[in-house]
Order: C-alpha cells, then sequence, then structure tokens
C-alpha cells in the first residue's frame, strides 16, 4: 500500500487533562484530534464520504468535488483534493478571513466568495452557489456534510471505536459541541451501542436552536444570534444531528469557551480552537452533576493556531464584549 496524508487520519492520541478544577474522583480525556493532518476532526468525516464515493463509482478519477464551507471541512476537501487528484471548488461567505481562504488556495482549491448579506434562498448566497454549481458542473461532487449520514457514519466506525477501546470501555459520559451532529451522533452512538447507560450531552452555544429544540421541540429563530466560537452550534436542523442519541443539552457561551481556551493553553500546554474550550468546559460541568468514580470523554477538534488573531491576541480580546458586557482580557494578562 502506498502511503498518502490521507492515511495518516485517525488513531489520534487521547490524553487526561490533570491541571483544571475537576471534582475528585472524576477523570476527563480528551481527544486530539487536532492532529489530524488538515488539521481538525473534519478530516475523518470527508475521508469517509470521498472513500464511499470513489467504491460506488458516484467520483470519478479527476473530478471536481463542490462544497459550502470555509472552514475545517474546507480544509480538508482541499487536503484531499490535492492528494487524489480532484479539483475542489468551495463557496463562501465574503466575512471569511482572507487567511483563511488562503489557506485553502495554497493547497489549490478554487474559492468562490459570494455576498453574507444575501437571504439564504437567494441565488447569491453561498449554499445555494454550491448546489448551482454542483448541477452545472457534469460529474461534479458534493458530499452534503449537514444532511449526510455518512458524516456520522464516519465517526461511529472509527472516533467512536478508537475512544471506546483506549479506555477499555470504562465511560461514564460523551461531551461535545456540534454543528452538523456528525461528531455527537456517530461517537454518542457507537458508545450508547456498547453500553446505553453512557451518558451523550451536546453543548450548545447561546445563538443556536440545538438547546431549545432539545428540550421544548420548537425550533425558535428568535434563539438565533452572533457568537464567537465558529464551527459549532446551527440555525437550522442539520439532519445528522441525531436527537435520539442525546441524554442532555447544555448551553455555553463565548466566555466559558475562551477562557477555558486560555487555561488549557497554560496549565494543559494545550493551543486549542474555541470548541474545545467549549468542550472541556461542559466536561467540568457534567462532572459536578456525577458522583464518582466517573469518567467523562471528549474531543478537541482543531488547533489554537487557527484562532491566534483572535482567541489568544489581548487586542482582539480588549475588543470583545460578552453578554454581561464584561471583557475577557483578564486571562491574558502575562504573568509578573
Ligand atoms: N468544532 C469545530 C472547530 C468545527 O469546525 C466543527 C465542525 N463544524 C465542530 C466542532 C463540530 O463538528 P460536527 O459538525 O461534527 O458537529
Amino acid at each position: 500500500m502506498r502511503l498518502h496524508v490521507g492515511n495518516a487520519v485517525g488513531a489520534t492520541p487521547l490524553v487526561e487533562i490533570t491541571k483544571l478544577d475537576i471534582p475528585d474522583g472524576i477523570r476527563v480525556f480528551a481527544k486530539l484530534e487536532f492532529l489530524n493532518p488538515g488539521g481538525s476532526i473534519k478530516d475523518r468525516m470527508v475521508k469517509y464520504i470521498l472513500d464511499h464515493a470513489e467504491r460506488v463509482g458516484a467520483l470519478q478519477p479527476g473530478a471536481t468535488i463542490v462544497e459550502n464551507t470555509s472552514g475545517n471541512t474546507g480544509a480538508a476537501i482541499a487536503m484531499f483534493a490535492a492528494e487524489r487528484g480532484y479539483r475542489a471548488i468551495l463557496t463562501m461567505p465574503d466575512k471569511v478571513s482572507q487567511e483563511k481562504q488562503n489557506v485553502l488556495r495554497a493547497m489549490g482549491a478554487q474559492t468562490i466568495v459570494c455576498p453574507t448579506a444575501v437571504r439564504p434562498d437567494s441565488p447569491e448566497h453561498y449554499v445555494e452557489t454550491a448546489r448551482r454549481l454542483h448541477r452545472e458542473i457534469p460529474g461534479s461532487f458534493m458530499l452534503n456534510q449537514y444532511d449526510n449520514p455518512l458524516n456520522a457514519e464516519a465517526h461511529f466506525h472509527t472516533t467512536g471505536p478508537e475512544i471506546w477501546e483506549a479506555l477499555g470501555g470504562r465511560i461514564t459520559a460523551f461531551v461535545s459541541s456540534g454543528s452538523t451532529g456528525g461528531t455527537i451522533s456517530g461517537i454518542g452512538g457507537y458508545l450508547r451501542s456498547k453500553n446505553p447507560d453512557i451518558h451523550v450531552v451536546l453543548l450548545d452555544p447561546v445563538g443556536s436552536i440545538y438547546h431549545k429544540y432539545f428540550h421544548e421541540g420548537v425550533v425558535d429563530p428568535r434563539e438565533i444570534a452572533a457568537y464567537h466560537v465558529e464551527g459549532v452550534g446551527e440555525d437550522h436542523l442539520a439532519k445528522c444531528m441525531d436527537f435520539s442519541v442525546l441524554t442532555n443539552v447544555i448551553r455555553f457561551n463565548d466566555r466559558n469557551a475562551i477562557q477555558m481556551c486560555h487555561e488549557l493553553a497554560r496549565k494543559e500546554g494545550l493551543l486549542c480552537g474555541g470548541s474545545s474550550g467549549a468542550n472541556i468546559w461542559g466536561c467540568i460541568e457534567v462532572a459536578k452533576a456525577l458522583k464518582p468514580p466517573a469518567v467523562i470523554v471528549t474531543v478537541l477538534p482543531d488547533s489554537g493556531a487557527k484562532y491566534v488573531s483572535k482567541i489568544y491576541n489581548a487586542d482582539w480580546l480588549a475588543e470583545q464584549r460578552f453578554a454581561d458586557g464584561s471583557s475577557a482580557t483578564v486571562s491574558m494578562r502575562s504573568p509578573a
């Protein structure tokens, strides 16, 4: 077998979080998904879907992959397209930073920047643009990550078993934020198929619809609001989010996630993205509600290297105001 970068996806290490304020008798483990070659957990889902598409003949040699994404999924698609000789066209709203666009272009992807300030059903919207390109380009392939069941299946068959085996099945709870729901539905689904007593807790940012939908069964558009943590929460129900797997949904805010990012960097030496901060914050909240002994697991989806100009930038932090009007500068002060 020839070894390509894609073969380096998965089998990520699991580390124990030990320096934070975790109640006695509770252990918290984090799977370092930012060590995947494309830099995030999304490598797994993209690899799984492309492998499947190649097997069933939906993706022919040299074809074009089209997707609406600017984030980690885009980076994974660009990486696999480069490795396997496909053309990648990624559509995104114009609010996406130049830096992120450059990363995708560096790996040979074509980026199509669409206006942010248009209605979701407008032909100019970036999702509609991707769909149109998919219709127009013969033989093109779209992953459709929000609604494609293979997204969660990737985690059911890889990440879930890796976690189960690393801990010898001694798991009390899996805790994670989510957007498409692929991560939590796939990992949570696998763990509960092995032991239905395992808690599966979704962390949902204030400004997303999942929390209210889980607890009250309604999608409330008034819930939708802006927040800083990237890649998690939603303004619509993704088909991949399997609510039957979830045992609880807890809300977090930017302050919870960003302050935890700073603590993880300084105390554990883990430089992570905002969703990782949210995930560890959530583990500690769940830890407070569990009786020892208990083992809680989460994933750290991407690296803080992608957020040095935001989460780890004192100037940016000083400009931000959280919902309570306070700023985030305190935790970024240099030690005396
Ligand atoms: N964290 C980050 C940084 C992400 O980019 C994503 C994917 N959007 C997630 C978490 C959530 O993963 P999922 O889409 O599998 O729910």
